[in-house]
């Protein structure tokens, strides 16, 4: 193993940043996958995941039993890491632009659909190895392009550097209240199947674009678009699955979670061949993929105090009472439903709710009316 500690740009007189990355197995020698927690900084339970995961790695690395190259970054997000106001934690946005930390990644799929024009050919590996230089080369001159460079920009690019040629990306996250779910490009699915099963997703959501360029679809766009512009002449497999992992809800930060989901990340990196060993059978998949198009957000339409009816990871159906906002000034009780049937896979973690607040998600199999563009909740 090997550690990295990367200087983050000095936003301020008196502060410093830095990244931890950690290294297993060897570069170039095999697939890479690459692996980040908290980028959403308050969002906790895959932290925990990767400190049980790399005790594995750690393990297999000095068995030799990791076949190419293993990144680790356990936090990824120092900047939210120090926001607080009245005690809670601010993760999700920088308080200072109001950005969220898991938008405004670039997008290189034009400047990479013009830098290799006129090089690709007929032999795959050759076409990915290619691809792959290129995006290296690209997101340095990205870095180059933008000036001047904030502190929250350099954070992105150099997540977004690490995992750039990467074979395998997760990005692991969490809801408010959920039970485990994962998003993933609709071009990485059904290839990803076997990791929705081995990591017991219960909702696994798929769009080409989700809106906002969340980190997940830097690494996936590129491959989708090349593909789509060059795909009839010359061989390019979908060679990056990147996802993002939901790993339950905030508070679900427990060993017993966290010790099972890094074993399922570790057998799942034996069943692609980058780790050694039986990963044993694939366990019976708990949900099929379902549009992100498909899931309907439930937003409060009165002021007051939620109550919800049912659990996260509930089933529901369309028009079901899932439970309702209670106005104690006026004693109205407004419930709220779904449009859709479907499962119940992410609820709100506060109770005091203002009009056109967020309530839950209902993913439900079929696009809904009006579910276009910006797939993903809030900016
Ligand atoms: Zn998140």
């Amino acid at each position: 193993m090997q550690e990295e500690r990367i200087e983050l740009l000095r936003p301020q007189m008196g502060t410093s940043r830095a990244l931890t990355v950690r290294r297993y197995g060897k570069a170039e020698t095999g697939p890479k996958v690459y692996f980040q927690a908290a980028l959403h900084a308050d969002e906790l339970p895959g932290v925990i995941t990767l400190h049980h995961l790399e005790a594995l790695l750690k393990e297999a690395d000095a068995k030799g039993e990791i076949a190419g190259e293993i990144v680790v970054v356990p936090f990824a997000n120092p900047i939210g890491f120090t926001q607080y106001v009245d005690m809670k934690p601010i993760g999700r946005f920088e308080m200072r632009s109001g950005e969220n930390f898991n938008r405004h990644y670039p997008d290189l799929s034009a400047a990479l659909i013009e830098a290799v024009d006129g090089k690709l050919g007929q032999d795959a590996d050759a076409n990915v190895k290619l691809i792959r230089a290129e995006l290296r080369r690209l997101i340095v001159k990205h870095r180059k392009d933008i000036s001047p460079l904030s502190d929250l920009q350099d954070l992105r690019l150099t997540l977004a550097e690490l995992a750039i040629d990467a074979d395998y990306v997760m990005d692991l996250h969490c809801d408010w209240e959920a039970p485990m779910h994962l998003y993933i490009s609709d071009h990485n699915w059904p290839d990803a199947a076997d990791l929705s099963a081995q990591i017991g997703s219960e909702c696994s959501l798929i769009a080409e674009i989700s809106g906002g360029n969340p980190f997940d679809e830097t690494f996936t766009r590129p491959w989708v678009e090349l593909r789509r512009v060059y795909g009839d002449k010359f061989p390019i497999p979908m060679a990056t699955l990147a996802t993002t992992i939901e790993l339950r809800g905030e508070r679900d930060v427990y060993d017993e979670y966290a010790i099972p989901d890094a074993a399922n990340m570790f057998k799942f990196l034996q069943r692609r061949g980058v780790i050694a060993g039986d990963p044993g059978p694939l366990p019976e998949p708990k949900c099929d993929a379902t549009p992100l198009s498909g899931v309907d957000r439930v937003m409060a339409s009165h002021g007051g105090m939620v109550v919800f009816a049912v659990e996260a990871g509930a089933k529901v159906k369309a028009g079901q009472e899932l439970g309702y906002v209670l106005d104690c000034e006026t004693g109205a009780k407004t419930p709220f439903s779904s449009r859709t049937d479907g499962i119940l896979y992410s609820r709100i973690g506060i109770r005091l709710i203002v009009p056109g607040g967020y309530l839950c998600s209902v993913a439900g199999e079929k696009p809904l009316a009006g579910r276009e563009g910006q797939l993903l909740l809030s900016k």
